[in-house]
């Protein structure tokens, strides 16, 4: 049998891998071979596969090496075949870089090692060869520190305090000032750290060099930031990370020399004006995604918005940041011609890194480059209309998700234009952001986990500050261009970000910043416009945004293809005509719980509660039905005569407050169909716990605190979402039911088409429906007569009880339609409290007991069986059923995509998320 093939050779002209094969050879290295495959300048190389990677953790590094290095010799022969250089002698010696790279890009997770097979034997020969002794020490102290750091774990910060120290003792500033004589002692006392921090000397062998590198990648895969990172970007059942290693070419090997990085398409707005990206004279990438120096554009045009919105000019522009349109003609003519030909040949926006070295143009990188949602929908519209893809492409391409950032909100125009504004920097990430001002990741999250709004100010931000950047409302930093780590990132999280704000002067020791004259200290609040740019002092109100048009047009696209019904949990007229707005086709539950918590109705209901079961008590005695025979029944009695009055009055008053409601829920809807709930939650919700709320209760109610007190305990149950509450609480009390019917039946006939339907909630029993359906339909008819108005209002129930999803069939009998209410479906389900369970699912996901949260994502595998049954058996019995879905999840995209799946109708979520499932569900049916 042949052995396994784990290197893949890229380089002159031709490539053994394509953009096909990204599982295998990763993002990086599908993409090196496509570009060396299409001819492009692509300095060679070879990709070691991910598989290789999986290797290495299953059989151990030992194995791994042995099993790859018969290849690993053949490729480092055959690469220097195609450079005519040699690995670890001159005349010509051949270096190489060393770079991760996964399926899904994790920019900044994992390690990356740049010239190696510098050694002192190697630094002769290429100074020799390129007569530049500076730019060979450089890059060779530049080899032991990023060797050191990643390869050995030797602290960088270690490195740093002796450049630093060299530079003190030498009365300089840059690292660009650094003679030969001063890198000849960078060099030895890196030496010597390194010895003293890992008891060895540095390796001078390439090989050796070589197979560490690799070592440390393959190893990076499991550090903790990339672990981090693909828990927060849910990346998920990848081998591990390809290693691309790859002939070196300098950016840093003079004045002729440059690198940078480009989007095909502005990576925040997904305009195409211009070509849009950043590059640095004479340095290595690193350098510009650093944030150390301040990166020139690419285009004359590019460079003079950029000049205008930093105040610089025009001449000073010319003079410092010439663009490379500019600096380099012929290179910049180049590189735009390839920026058209890969887009056209990828059919996306690609993210590019290139570098030249003494005037020739190398391609290091092509990516489908990262985006806010706002250009992924942008860019995506544009390409239909430009005939570059399908418009089920375009729809498909959108991840639903993400269109939460466009609904994210922006300042109120007057309040900003009011804000003291501290400052501008960089627009790196859209969006706006207020919070109290916290100067590292870890206190960013420990604040945010107290509740706190923070914005994360840092100098610059690495892979590290992962988790503060996640809990942080915004991201301000001083240094880095759009292409810096907290640029990238956050665009990635749809954060609002505001990069390189030179101006400001950050102080971790004392927590605070400096600007133009003003302090800000930890804790204080500031307001980040991520979309201009501006620092304001101060918290700035904000309000939701518009929606652009490419947005509207791809919710129409969606629109097209979806056969799924999109409605929204409302429980307001404003929520309603919010939920409309964003597409919502009806309302698929309001809860009409909390319409009683509003104001004075929560009076009215306590009213009604403190005497309920008097009420009931006097009822079951007498064997009344209604209140009115129950009346005649205790004439004389005062006390129950009272307490039934004062039940009478809680009803009267709460009947015009829900009709209101409903009026407005209706006209908002205008015609569209609305599912409303009867009352749901268990009555001891609606009291006040808390003895000064008690007493509080009792004075309104003009009753001792003893009562309230009785009234409180005596509603108190163990497990209250088991217990008294749902169709159970209409069953003992049917005058509730009944007052909240007419009021949906009253406000339909006051609003011309209004649709309503109404819903019971928590039946486990047919026999619970019937019971609560007949006096439903009495009421509807009563009213009706009343008013004379036809009213035909389908009455149905959630499915949220596993019985009632197991009986579905008889459930159907009395039943018009479904709606499964998968927050208690889960919880009964799972046997997880809702309330509680938080505590232990986290682990229960990172252990893969549960592979999501099953509150957030459908459980599909066990909840999903039970509306599956559900969803058979009560088609059987009624083959028009409709069916939808109202818990959580029926907004989030893997969820709608099984409610497709399984033949719902329509799902329902709240109104911010209406566009989301509007897209998983279009996804689902192009999908199917
Ligand atoms: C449900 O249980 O899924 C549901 C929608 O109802 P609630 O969340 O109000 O219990
Ligand atoms: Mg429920």
């Amino acid at each position: 049998m042949a052995a396994r093939k784990y290197i893949y050779f890229f380089g002159g002209g031709k490539a053994e891998g394509t953009a096909e094969m990204k599982g295998l050879l990763g993002g990086k290295g599908a993409n090196l071979a496509e570009m060396a495959g299409l001819g492009l300048p692509v300095p060679p190389g070879f990709t070691i596969t991910t598989e290789a990677c999986s290797e290495y953790y299953h059989l151990g590094r030992k194995k791994l090496f042995s099993l790859i290095s018969g290849q690993l010799d053949k490729s480092l022969k055959k690469l220097e075949k195609v450079t005519g250089k040699t690995f670890g002698r001159g005349p010509r010696p051949l270096l190489v870089s060393v770079r991760s790279g996964a399926a899904v890009s994790m920019p900044g997770m994992m390690d990356t090692v740049l010239n190696l097979g510098l050694n002192p034997e190697t630094c002769r020969a290429l100074i020799e060869q390129t007569g530049n002794e500076r730019f060979v020490l450089d890059s060779y102290r530049r080899f032991i520190q990023m060797f050191g750091d990643v390869v050995m774990g030797v602290p960088h910060h270690h490195f740093e305090q002796e450049l630093d120290a060299v530079k003190r003792s030498r009365r300089i500033q840059l690292d660009t000032e650094l003679d030969i004589d001063a890198l000849q002692e960078v060099i030895r006392r890196y030496e010597k750290i390194y010895r003293r921090d890992t008891g060895k000397a540095f390796p001078t062998d390439p090989k050796r060099q070589l197979q560490a590198g690799i070592d440390a990648v393959f190893g990076s895969w499991n550090n903790p930031r990339a672990i981090k990172y693909r828990q927060l970007n849910d990346i998920r059942g990848l081998k591990g990370t390809a290693v691309n290693v790859q002939t070196m070419v300098f950016g840093n090997s003079g004045e002729n020399s440059a690198t940078g990085v480009a989007f095909t398409r502005d990576p925040s707005t997904g305009e195409h004006r211009y070509f849009y990206g950043e590059y640095l004279i004479n340095a290595q990438g690193e350098d510009v995604v650093a944030g150390i120096r301040t990166p020139q554009q690419i285009t004359r045009r590019g460079s003079r918005e950029w000049a205008k919105s930093q105040n610089v000019s025009e001449a000073e522009r010319r003079k410092k940041y010439p663009s490379l349109e500019e600096a380099m003609p012929a290179v910049f003519k180049e590189l735009d011609a390839i920026r058209v030909r890969l887009e056209k040949h990828y059919r996306d926006m690609q993210d590019l890194e290139f570098t030249i070295e003494d005037g020739t143009l190398y391609m290091l990188q092509t990516r489908n480059g990262k985006r806010t949602a706002a250009a992924a929908v942008k860019i995506a519209v544009d390409m239909v209309k430009e005939g570059l893809i399908s418009e089920k492409q375009a729809v498909l391409r959108i991840e639903p998700q993400s269109l939460d950032q466009l609904l994210h909100p922006v300042f109120i125009k007057e309040a900003e234009e009011k804000a003291v504004r501290l400052t501008v920097g960089l627009p790196a990430s859209p969006g706006a952001a207020t919070g109290q001002a916290v100067f590292s990741a870890a206190e960013a999250e420990a604040w945010a986990e107290e509740g706190k709004q923070v914005i994360l100010c840092r100098i610059e931000t690495s892979p590290e500050d992962i988790g503060g950047m996640n809990a942080a409302r915004g991201i301000l930093t001083a240094r880095g261009g759009m292409t810096s780590h907290a640029a990238v990132v956050a665009r990635g999280m749809g954060k609002c970000c505001v990069a390189g704000a030179g101006a400001l002067n950050i102080d971790y020791r004392d927590k605070k910043f400096s600007v133009n004259g003003t302090a800000v200290r930890e804790g204080d609040w500031i307001s980040l416009n991520g979309s201009t740019g501006a620092v304001y002092a101060g918290s700035v109100e904000t309000v939701a945004p518009k929606l652009s048009g490419p947005f509207g047009q791809i919710m129409k696209l969606a629109d097209k293809y979806r056969r799924l019904g999109v409605r929204t949990n409302a429980d307001t007229p404003h929520d309603t005509t919010v939920a409309v707005k964003f597409g919502a086709e009806g309302i698929g539950l309001t809860r009409t719980e909390h319409m009683f918590f509003e104001g004075d109705r929560i009076v009215s209901f306590r009213r009604l509660i403190l005497v309920a079961e008097t009420v009931k008590r006097l009822k079951d005695d007498c064997g009344c039905a209604g209140l009115k025979e129950l009346k005649k029944a205790v004439a004389g009695n005062k006390q129950a005569l009272e307490a039934i009055s004062q039940y009478q009055q809680g009803l009267r008053e709460l009947l015009p407050l829900q009709r209101r409601d409903f009026e407005g829920i209706f006209r908002a809807l205008k015609g569209r169909p609305c599912t409303i709930r009867l009352l749901d939650p268990p009555l001891h919700e609606f009291l006040p716990q808390d003895a000064a709320g008690q007493k509080e209760m009792a004075g309104v109610m003009g009753v001792k605190v003893s009562r309230i007190k009785y009234l409180v305990e005596s509603l108190h149950e163990f497990n209250p979402m088991l217990g008294h509450r749902g169709c159970r609480l209409g069953i003992t009390y049917p005058e509730v039911t009944e007052m909240q019917v007419r009021a949906i039946c009253e406000a339909a006939c006051r609003v011309a088409g209004s649709r309503p339907e109404i819903m019971i909630p928590l039946a486990g029993n047919v026999k619970e429906l019937s019971s609560q359906k007949q006096i439903i339909e009495r009421v509807i008819a009563e009213v009706s007569a009343a008013k004379k108005k036809k009213l035909s209002i389908l009455i149905g129930t959630m499915i949220e009880i596993p019985r009632a999803a197991v009986t579905a069939d008889e459930i159907a009998r009395e039943a018009e339609f479904f709606s499964f209410g998968t927050n208690d479906l889960t919880q009964m389900g799972c046997g997880f409290s809702r309330d509680d369970a938080g505590k232990f699912l986290g682990e229960y996901v990172q252990k893969g007991i549960y592979e999501y949260d099953p509150f957030q994502v459908l459980d599909q595998d066990g909840i999903g069986k039970l509306v599956e049954m559900a969803v058979k058996l009560g088609r059987k019995t009624r083959p028009d059923l409709k069916l939808g879905i109202c818990g959580e999840h029926g907004g989030e995209p893997r969820s709608v995509e099984f409610c497709h799946r399984v033949g719902l109708n329509y799902v329902s979520c709240s109104p911010f998320r209406v566009p989301i499932a509007r897209l998983a569900a279009a996804q689902a049916a192009l999908r199917d």
